[in-house]
């Protein structure tokens, strides 16, 4: 077995045969003409069939592929007309008699190494078009032989694959791509997860002779290429394989269904994101809003504070990316398991139980402030929820809302546009919250049940000790009380009750939190359509009863 890391910029797993692609011969005759007007107009010619062919392909690839894969090849029709490729060429031919390919291929060159010397990586990544447009014009001239095509199903490698290339590869016998070079913002890597299809990039022996027509397994999540895998490693890889295959299916019959049980009754079915980089894993996955954003983690990782700017754009990122769907932002919760340099917190005998969450935020209103005129600034761009986490005491949400007000005021005196619909909430995840809900209800538009501290501080089981196991019993009725109890003062006094902990997931609990009359369920975006399943497939009225008894 051998096993290499590169970077995965595709997701999934793919296994089959190990099949090395032969680029299309980019060897072009070099040769001095004598009519140099017949031969611009032999560029003229192949220059206006390679735009054309692009259209065709584009179209092609738009029915099989979708608009941003089509989109690429629409780019490279305006790259083959560029008006400096064409004047470059024209003064190859025209002043030096070159031959259209090697002028072609000349100009090319040189334009992409202009491209390459840019600063913006994404003008950077452009090298490639050009140089891959100037292939096909050059292919258009008849100097070129197309690339070959699969001959089955297979795993290709390569050293790099050109935009246009990897687009026109047939997508039933393409299982995954393994390139040796490439970067994970060039086109290949971004036409490979358009198209849907396994990518590792940056195996740098992949290419090795002895590798070819071998059994291989990428792993576009992890980066890892492992070719002929003992029984084990490949008994894993495949179960992997058949998660992935269920999960697609899933997507393709679930996608844009309601998330409603088999007698009528509507749950909303959101997701759990840690910023804006998981915006994508939403959409894909169909989520129907975002019932947690820890925004803590837009401190981690740093040096320093994130300042209001950061913030704001962080914010301002997902909310427009989601418009029309709800995102709930949770203010600040560090502390704890959550440990932040920068912020210079005192050593505690019992960090769970000590300054947390929003108990730093109203110690330090500085801070946040900070953090909510990023989040009102930020609401202006889609529908911003804001909730604040380790709420105890009815004061604390005064407190919180007090600087929310402040806030507002602020921005209105210095006229920055915000929403005036924003909703405010709080977690419910001290047992001190669940029991004081129907007077906390009174204070706010929503309670989101947060699970993991619910259970950690109802058990007085910490949640970062593995080895409490039997005495931490997730399922325990007294943390199910609570949450019953919860969502009966929710709807008594009108508020929304979503749960957002763990326990949101498991699918051997949908049926208790749907005869309780959660509203929401927040979960990981991968979780999003197997709980959509789990919900469609339940009838709230047949398992109410056994709900209660379980619990009496
Ligand atoms: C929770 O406590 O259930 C929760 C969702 O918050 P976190 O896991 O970030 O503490
Ligand atoms: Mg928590």
């Amino acid at each position: 077995m051998i096993s290499m890391q590169g970077t995965g910029v595709s997701p999934g797993v793919a296994s089959g045969t190990l099949h090395f692609y032969h680029a299309a011969n980019a060897d072009v005759r070099r040769i001095v003409v004598s009519d140099r007007d017949a031969e611009w107009e032999r560029f003229l010619a192949a220059q206006a069939a390679a735009v054309e062919q692009l259209g065709v392909l584009a179209e092609e690839v738009r029915q099989r592929s979708g608009d941003d894969a089509a989109a690429l090849l629409e780019g490279h029709q305006l790259l083959a007309e560029d008006p400096d490729l064409t004047d470059e060429v024209e003064a190859l031919i025209r002043e030096q008699g070159l031959c259209a390919e090697a002028a072609v291929m000349d100009a090319g060159e040189a334009l992409a190494e202009e491209f390459a010397a840019l600063e913006d990586p994404y003008l950077k990544e452009r090298s490639a078009d050009v140089k891959d447009v100037s292939r096909r014009i050059v292919s258009c001239l008849g100097g070129g032989s197309d690339a070959a095509g699969l001959p089955g199903p297979v795993i290709l490698a390569a050293k790099d694959l050109a935009p246009s290339e990897t687009v026109q590869l047939d997508k039933d016998l393409l299982l995954g791509l393994v390139t040796a070079g490439g970067s994970a913002r060039g086109h290949t890597a971004i036409m490979a997860r358009t198209m849907g299809i396994p990518a590792v990039i940056g195996a740098a022996d992949i290419l090795d002779p002895v590798l070819e027509g071998k059994e291989v397994f990428i792993d576009g999540d992890t980066g890892t290429v492992i070719v002929g895998p003992d029984p084990e490693t490949r008994t894993k890889l495949l179960e992997k394989q058949k998660e992935q295959r269920t999960h697609a299916q899933l997507l393709k019959t679930l996608q844009g269904q309601p998330s409603m049980t088999l007698d009528g009754q509507s749950v909303r079915v959101c997701c759990n994101i840690a910023g804006p980089q998981d915006v994508q894993a939403v959409l894909e996955n169909d989520g129907e809003g975002v019932g947690l954003f820890r925004s803590e983690f837009l401190y981690l990782g740093r040096e320093d504070y994130p300042d209001e700017e950061t913030q704001f754009e962080a914010y301002r990122e997902v909310l427009s990316a989601l418009s029309d769907r709800e995102v709930i932002i949770r203010t600040l919760d560090i502390g704890a398991d959550k440990q932040i340099g920068y912020f210079d917190l005192p050593k505690e005998e019992n960090p769970a139980l000590g300054k947390r969450a929003l108990r730093i935020c109203l110690d330090r209103p500085e801070l946040f402030r900070t953090q909510l005129r990023a989040m009102y600034r930020a609401s202006a761009y889609g529908r911003l929820g804001i909730m604040f986490p380790m709420v105890a005491s009815e004061w604390e949400v005064r407190e919180a809302r007090a600087m929310c007000e402040k806030v507002q005021r602020e921005l209105k005196e210095e006229g920055i546009p915000f929403s005036d619909e924003v909703k405010i909430g709080i977690m419910v995840e001290t047992p001190a919250a669940a029991v004081m809900s129907d007077r906390l209800a009174q204070l706010v538009d929503f309670f989101s049940i947060g699970t993991n501290d619910l259970t950690q501080y109802t058990l007085a089981c910490d949640r970062q000790n593995s080895s409490l196991g039997r005495f931490c019993d997730t399922h325990h009725p007294a943390v199910l009380r609570l949450i019953r109890l919860v969502a009966e003062n929710a709807h008594r006094h009108g508020v929304l009750v979503s749960i957002c902990g763990e326990l949101a997931a498991d699918l051997s609990l949908t049926e208790t939190f749907l005869a309780m009359g959660i509203d929401e369920l927040s979960v990981s975006p991968r979780s999003v359509l197997p709980l959509r399943q789990k919900v469609r497939e339940t009838d709230v009225s047949a398992c109410r009863s056994a709900v209660s008894d379980a619990l009496a």
